[in-house]
């Protein structure tokens, strides 16, 4: 899925409203933000074959470590305990935890059987409703409204900052998902890679707009 894992990110600010979103959104990106970095380096492969769903012209064959459902378990331990011992919270150290593993089980709705329990010759899982446009779109747009919604209807903006930047980032969020599932196939892996990368710039984005708007206020 796309937008419905920033959406999970944007809920889970009511649960700890301390948390910057910035890092609510690494959480529940945290594979996706990960994949390019082992894309880059070899580690971790992928083809452009239009066609493979009806939704992702993407050929998720080999990624065991960003998506194996063995390697997500042990990460977000680690992000759980690491979050713990920097920051002595351990609230937030369990949602961000809970926020990398809700990455893999909404994946898992969505991808064919791709995604491998340990490694690429285990038993892989996917439900595969990208070959259900209609509902995997609808259950995406449900995601996205009901994560604006909390994110929205718990905090106001401290200033034009906060006025904006969020709007901005949750518009591009919401355009890229409609580019990539209108337009056509990228040209080749590599344009993949450094797409995905891109994904920081939401979370760099995240982080400064949610830096500007007070929290705590209102129906929280
Ligand atoms: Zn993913």
């Amino acid at each position: 899925m796309f937008l419905a894992h920033f959406a999970v990110a944007m809920a889970a600010k009511k649960l700890t409203p301390k948390t910057n979103l910035g890092l609510l959104f690494i959480g529940g990106q945290f594979l996706d933000l990960l994949w390019p970095f082992l894309l880059l380096l070899g580690v971790e492969r992928m083809a452009v074959d239009p066609g493979n769903t009806v939704l992702t012209p993407l050929d998720f064959y080999d990624y065991p470590i960003s998506h194996g459902l063995l390697s997500v378990t042990l990460m977000s331990l680690v992000v759980g305990v690491i979050t713990f011992v920097l920051r002595r919270d351990r609230r937030e150290a369990t949602v961000l935890a809970a926020l990398v593993v809700s990455h893999w089980v909404l994946d898992l709705l969505v991808h064919r059987p791709d995604l491998p329990i340990v490694g690429n010759d285990s038993a892989k899982l996917g439900l595969g409703l990208w070959n259900e446009p209609v509902i995997a779109i609808l259950l995406e747009a449900l995601f996205f409204a009901t994560g604006l919604y909390v994110y929205y209807s718990g905090s106001k903006a401290k200033d034009r900052t906060g006025t904006y930047v969020p709007a901005i980032n949750f518009v591009m969020l919401a355009l890229i998902y409609i580019a990539n599932i209108m337009g056509p196939p990228p040209p080749n892996e590599m344009a993949v890679a450094i797409s995905a990368l891109g994904l920081w710039l939401f979370v760099g984005l995240a982080a400064w707009g949610d830096n500007h708007r007070l929290w705590g206020l209102g129906k929280l």
